[in-house]
């Protein structure tokens, strides 16, 4: 993938954290960090850490109970924050797992993600894999990097329209 469609999964689930705006808005840059985190992987590639290592590429953050334990610390920061704790956990929590899930759902390569990490360092696929995945780095801008993104626009335009669809306006009394 080439991160469009986390983007547009954590901006559609700020804006479902909350009917304020300004709160929402600040839940959509926060949930689309979340949503882009495990990928901090990425690195190993540079660090000389193996694909297939736990810390390699969708290893360990890409583990569903590693993103429970982000859930759990969203969960403390929304708390010291004054927010709503528990929900916050739940959306963190679930945008951090979307991110290993759609990433089992790529096709062209790579390895799948190692979901139950660290019980196992066993590589997940999805039975489903309908996005392509992405050319790493700065090949992202090449013809197929373009036809990848384009595609994933496509994709998770239901995700985009909500996220972006203008609120109408309370009615003023
Ligand atoms: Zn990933």
């Amino acid at each position: 993938m080439a991160s469009i469609g986390h983007i547009a999964v954590g901006m559609a689930l700020g804006r479902a954290y909350s009917p304020d705006p300004k709160v929402a808005r600040r839940a959509a840059v926060a949930l689309t960090l979340v949503s882009l985190w495990p990928d901090v992987d990425a690195v190993g590639f540079a660090l000389g850490v193996g694909y297939g290592e736990s810390l390699g590429h969708r290893g360990a953050t890409h583990s569903l109970l590693v993103a429970l334990a982000v859930g759990l610390a969203g969960y403390v920061v929304a708390e010291r924050r004054g927010l709503p704790a528990m929900r916050t956990a739940v959306f963190v929590a679930v945008v951090a797992m979307s991110h290993a899930l759609l990433d089992t759902m790529t096709y062209g390569g790579g390895l799948g993600c190692a979901l139950f990490w660290p019980l196992s360092d066993a590589r997940f696929w999805s039975p489903v894999r309908f996005i392509p995945i992405a050319p790493i780095g700065m090949r992202l801008l090449s013809a197929r990097g373009l036809w990848v993104m384009a595609r994933e626009l496509v994709i998770f335009l239901p995700f985009w329209a909500y996220a972006l669809w203008p609120r109408r306006k309370p009615a003023s009394a």
